[in-house]
């Protein structure tokens, strides 16, 4: 980082390209200097009583919106999940507000005092990433300052969730959050196997150690349907990655799963019942890339042929003897390859 200081006090920082976020390569931000005086807080322009409510960037630094940072700016304090993290954010904007922690674990002990603050004043929630409550902190102080007959006042913004599913061009509507699935693979295999009969578009988060898991229990529980895992969403190393969840299961054995995720899978059709009612929509998301892939990772295993043509065959809602053509191909391809080593 370089910087130099400008008028009123304030340093001109260029946060260079090793910052973590792409978004921010070049861009200039203001930061207070340390002993300089805070320029005058002009009136604020928000609600007393309010509890602003105020999404922030999932990675890209520049999805931060005018009006989340003129509230920020504005509120008598920012209640955050990690105060560490929204000091940053809030230094990298000039910012420097009083922060409360309210998080998972202090969250009982924490809404009392904000909920006094509330009788007179104004507070700002943020979480880490994205829209707070949304598998975040946050939720239960909504609950709490509406039932005490409080406003809420929410600052639209960055959300996993909504990214990924425009992201992955499923149908977008009517979809199902479905957050984090359970750690205990019982109750995990018990909650999917109860959306199998959903219509909606299933979009869940998913920690990377556990994606691989979370593929073959939606794949036992749902069928081979179309899906997209989307990683690292407005970051450098941003991938949507699209196919039915058997190729997407394929991939991830070959590559580990880094960054976070949301996987998002299509919903039942028909009466719901799984895979062989997608066949007609399965044959459209299965290019001929995506088939070739499934036929070699297959042969790879040293699966049946007979098998796996016929498996395929119905799943993609293509001719057996198309796959079988394509079959007989790569094999023929890697046996050439066998002869010249
Ligand atoms: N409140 C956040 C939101 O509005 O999206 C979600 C917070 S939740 C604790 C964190 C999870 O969201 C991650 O484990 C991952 O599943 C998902 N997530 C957050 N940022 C992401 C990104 N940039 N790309 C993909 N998934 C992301």
């Amino acid at each position: 980082m370089a910087s130099r200081v400008g008028p009123g006090g304030r340093r001109s920082v260029q946060v260079k390209r090793r910052d973590r976020s792409f978004g921010s390569a070049g861009v200039s931000f203001a930061l207070p200097e340390p002993d300089a005086p805070q320029p005058p807080v002009s009136p604020s322009t928000l609600r007393p009583g309010t509890l602003y409510v105020v999404a922030t960037p999932i990675g890209n630094l520049e999805d931060i919106s005018l009006r989340a940072l003129r509230v920020l700016r504005e509120a008598d304090v920012v209640a955050a999940e990690d105060t560490r993290h929204t000091r940053t954010l809030l230094g990298r904007h000039g910012i420097v507000r009083p922060l409360v922690s309210y998080r998972e674990q202090n969250k009982a002990s924490s809404a009392p005092a904000l909920l006094r603050r509330l009788e007179t004043g104004t507070v700002a929630l943020v979480s880490d990433a994205g829209m707070p409550a949304i598998a975040d902190p946050g939720a239960e102080l909504i609950r709490q300052v509406v039932a005490a007959g409080g406003r809420v006042e929410v600052v639209p913004g960055p959300n996993a969730a909504l990214a990924a599913l425009v992201a992955s061009g499923l149908p977008p509507a009517p979809f199902l959050f479905a957050g984090f699935p359970s750690r205990q693979r019982g109750d995990r295999r018990r909650r999917l196997a109860d959306l199998a009969a959903r219509p909606e578009t299933l979009v869940f988060y998913e920690a990377p150690h556990r994606v691989h898991e979370t593929l073959e229990d939606l794949l036992a529980a749902l069928g081979d349907r179309p899906a997209a895992a989307c990683r690292e969403l407005t970051k450098l190393h941003e991938e949507v990655r699209r196919g039915p969840l058997s190729a997407l299961l394929d991939y991830f054995n070959a590559t580990a799963p880094r960054g976070e995720f949301v996987l998002v899978v299509h919903g039942a059709e028909g009466d719901g019942a799984g895979a062989t009612h997608l066949a007609g929509s399965l044959s459209a998301a299965i290019s001929d890339e995506e088939m070739d892939a499934l036929l070699s990772a297959a042969m790879a295993r040293g699966e049946r042929m007979r098998a796996v043509v016929a498996d395929l065959a119905t799943r993609s809602g293509r001719a057996r003897r198309e796959v079988y053509a394509r079959w007989q191909t790569l094999r023929a391809a890697q046996e050439t390859r066998d002869a010249g080593e």
